[in-house]
């Protein structure tokens, strides 16, 4: 029963906390997990990897959970690194991947994040947990709790996407549809706290789903071979992905696990339905204000204000990244050109990268022989909204009209 855990940092102002208890905000700002990383390279080696299963469990020693008893998975595999050649020579470049996240457990890389903050619940022997979400953090989330015997309160949006609505409640989670955005049904969980006695497990508010969705970062180096790409494009809400790969890549260096110092360009991608973060990055300010009439059908990103934004812009900058908006009306045309191109079930919000990696393009921010991988976050499948389209009907009345079947 033990972790690498120091201690927990607070990211506004470099605070100490300590880890061996449950904690949540400090000045209403998130918290980072801190290792001792020296002990940890010690003890492990990134040649011990090789032989361990194929799941985020095997960076086990770089994770918060002390206590084997505690972990909640329901088999995280690590998700493929796919070459993406035609739809690259579509788009004009010659070296793109995508990180195909759709294959994790209830088909998003929410299951990464929720895996570890409940698995960390747990240990802490917390019963009953709530959140807000505007899609698929709230299936991760019910399927996580139903896994460890949890109560579970979920308040999403009331046009979140059917699918989200009743993955959590077949998951046996209260399930409650608001009629306000992800920052309404926020101020209920919060409003909530001390009457319901439940743990407010929205993103950021807790230390350790940051900690899950590090282990993209961590499975893309090691895919890899240790050698980070030139470009990762990533579709932003809440940001914990984003911000979770760029502390793995800087654990990663300071283990010297890393091939050569140079980090990715981070791109954060948004929809110009709503896009705080590109509206911050554009006028070099350290917080996002609330982006008003948030609107897009990639309900993933349809954060209209994240806790982490300042993180989300840091790692940003850092990086020599960018963040960009895209066209709202060519999200669908993007998905559909992504998917026919590959077969990959690319995702609203991915497909909004590949807006992006387009104008990136377009204006030379991204060379066409650098290497960019694109994360696609979730599974197409999960947004039928998104994705209805008229089909032509055949009548078996009718002699078969195999000119039309042909055209
Ligand atoms: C939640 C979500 C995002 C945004 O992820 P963050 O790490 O919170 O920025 C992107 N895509 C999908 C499919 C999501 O469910």
């Amino acid at each position: 029963m033990s972790s690498f855990v120091t201690h927990l940092e607070a990211a506004i102002d470099g605070t100490h906390l300590p880890a061996d208890r449950v904690q949540t905000l400090h000045k209403d700002r998130p918290l980072w997990v801190r290792y001792d990383l020296d002990a940890m390279g010690r003890a492990l080696s990134k040649e011990m990897l090789r032989d361990r299963p194929p799941t985020l469990w095997r960076y086990r020693e770089l994770l918060p959970v002390a206590d084997d008893a505690a972990i909640t998975s329901l088999g995280e595999g690590m998700s493929p690194l796919l070459p993406a050649a035609r739809l690259g020579q579509r788009l004009g470049t010659s070296n793109l991947w995508i990180k195909d996240e759709s294959q994790l457990p209830t088909g998003s890389f929410k299951s990464r994040g929720l895996t570890m903050a409940i698995s960390m619940a747990r240990q802490f022997g917390i019963r009953r947990v709530a959140l807000p979400t505007a899609g698929n953090a709230g299936g991760a989330a019910a399927a996580y709790a139903a896994r460890a015997g949890m109560e579970c309160f979920v308040f999403m949006p009331e046009d979140t996407p059917a699918i989200n609505q009743y993955e959590c409640q077949l998951a046996g989670a209260r399930t409650f549809l608001v009629n306000g955005l992800i920052t309404d049904c926020g101020r209920i969980v919060r409003e909530g706290k001390e009457r319901m006695g439940w743990f407010d497990l929205s993103t950021l508010k807790e230390p350790y789903r940051i900690e899950g969705k590090k282990t993209m970062g961590l499975e893309l180096a090691e895919q890899l071979d240790w050698k980070l790409p030139d470009v990762i494009l990533y579709p932003t809400g809440g940001g914990t992905g984003l911000v979770g790969m760029w502390k793995a890549f800087a654990e990663l260096a300071a283990l010297g696990w890393l091939a050569s110092d140079k980090r990715p360009r981070m791109v954060a991608v948004q929809s110009d339905g709503c896009a705080p973060i590109v509206r911050a990055f554009e006028r070099g300010d350290k917080h996002a204000e609330p982006f008003a009439n948030a609107h897009t059908i990639a309900s993933g990103i349809r954060v209209p204000a994240a806790v982490g934004d300042f993180m989300i812009l840091d790692a940003v900058r850092e990086s020599g990244g960018t963040a960009v908006a895209v066209e709202e009306g060519r999200i669908r045309d993007w998905m559909q050109l992504a998917i026919s191109s590959e077969g990959i079930a690319v995702c609203p919000e991915a497909a909004a990268c590949v807006g992006a990696l387009e104008q990136l393009l377009a204006s030379g921010s991204i060379r066409p022989d650098e290497r960019v991988v694109l994360f696609n976050t979730g599974a197409a499948q999960k947004y039928p909204e998104a994705i209805a389209s008229e089909l032509p009907r055949l009548d078996i009345g009718k002699p078969i009209d195999w000119d039309r079947i042909a055209s």
